[in-house]
């Protein structure tokens, strides 16, 4: 009993949730005696939503899966479906399968397969079920001082962490764009501030609609938001980002009607800071007001053109957050 809840403490003592996800799956793999456990993630990669193994015990070489949900067992179909525990006695390999479903406040997340001999069933059945409710608690908690209150969008603060991972993965191509809604003030002047609210919570819906699968969408200010795009090229970002200016000039606004967003962005240098990033697309943005609004500019382009002086350039350690 002590010892569990030592175990209880050293999981809510976590703040990151790689780290929180595979505490949890080793205290849970030893507790439920499992011959094996895994995590899988529910990635939304456009309309496709697919399952992405993000621990496996006891732990294997080689490259994580992915599959499809849809080509996924029936049993893990039916636990994100209905968001409910789902048991299947032994098969064909002489293991009875436990799948428990991952939460957040909003969605399945996650899906935790345990396979053993026998049902999990009394204390070891009802700890697991413990563990996996202050998960979701905690993950709530760590939710909420990540996310923006009106929007849902990641806030701010949590940039920072986002940036660094982006960059350590080296992941070359990626492109970090600030998006900023137009003449807002008049909205906010001629409606009154709560449909001001009501555009900035549309065009957050937008933009994840929009860019569904991507991880780095942030309000980053009143109106202003900010978009990592990663493994994108300048042409693919352009693209994309006209796009979505384009579907927010188009779309109705109840009561304001139209509204229009500019969009400046910049590509995202190996050795780069996230501060550095930002001031790049802000340039670029800047431009995108000054040259008549409802546009996207691109701070490379912009260098290239002569516009901008192109010192701002990666390097930099110097938190500007
Ligand atoms: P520009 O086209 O140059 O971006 O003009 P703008 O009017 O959008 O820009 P400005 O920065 O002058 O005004 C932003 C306004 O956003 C001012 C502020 O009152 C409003 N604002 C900031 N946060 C919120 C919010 O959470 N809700 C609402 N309704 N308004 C907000
Ligand atoms: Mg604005
Ligand atoms: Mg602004």
């Amino acid at each position: 009993m002590t010892e569990l809840i030592h175990t209880v403490a050293d999981l809510t003592d976590l703040r990151n949730k790689d780290v929180l996800e595979a505490a949890l799956a080793r205290v849970i793999f030893e507790l439920a005696e499992a011959s094996s456990l895994s995590i899988w993630r529910v990635v939304n990669e456009g309309a496709e939503i697919k399952l992405r193994e993000r621990v496996s015990l006891p732990a294997r070489e080689g490259q994580s899966e992915e599959i499809g949900l849809d080509e996924a067992r029936q049993e893990w179909r039916d636990c994100h479906a209905g968001r409910r525990y789902i048991y299947c006695p032994r098969d064909q390999g002489g293991l009875c399968r436990h799948v428990f479903p991952l939460c957040n406040e909003r969605e399945v997340i996650g899906l935790l397969e345990i396979l053993r001999p026998s049902k999990l069933e009394g204390v070891q059945a009802h700890t697991v079920h413990g563990l996996l409710r202050v998960y979701r608690n905690h993950l709530g908690l760590l939710d909420y001082g990540d996310r923006d209150e009106l929007t849902g969008l990641l806030n701010r603060r949590t940039f920072g962490t986002y940036f660094k991972q982006i960059t350590a993965e080296n992941n070359v191509h990626a492109v970090i764009a600030v998006v900023d809604v137009d003449f807002f003030k008049r909205i906010n002047d001629q409606f009154g501030h709560p449909y001001g609210d009501e555009v900035l919570i549309l065009l957050a819906r937008l933009m994840s609609e929009y860019f569904a699968g991507i991880e780095g969408i942030f309000r980053f200010g009143g109106e202003e938001f900010l978009l990592v795009l990663p493994e994108t090229t300048q042409e693919e970002a352009w693209v994309a980002l006209d796009a979505f200016r384009a579907a927010v000039a188009e779309a109705a606004f109840p009561q304001v009607g139209r509204v229009t967003v500019s969009i400046g962005f910049s590509k995202i240098e190996p050795d780069d800071s996230g501060a550095a990033a930002f001031g790049r697309a802000d340039e670029a943005l800047y431009l995108a007001k000054h040259s008549g609004r409802n546009r996207v500019k691109c701070y490379e382009e912009l260098v290239l053109e002569g516009y901008l002086a192109g010192t701002r350039h990666s390097g930099g350690e110097i938190e500007l957050f």
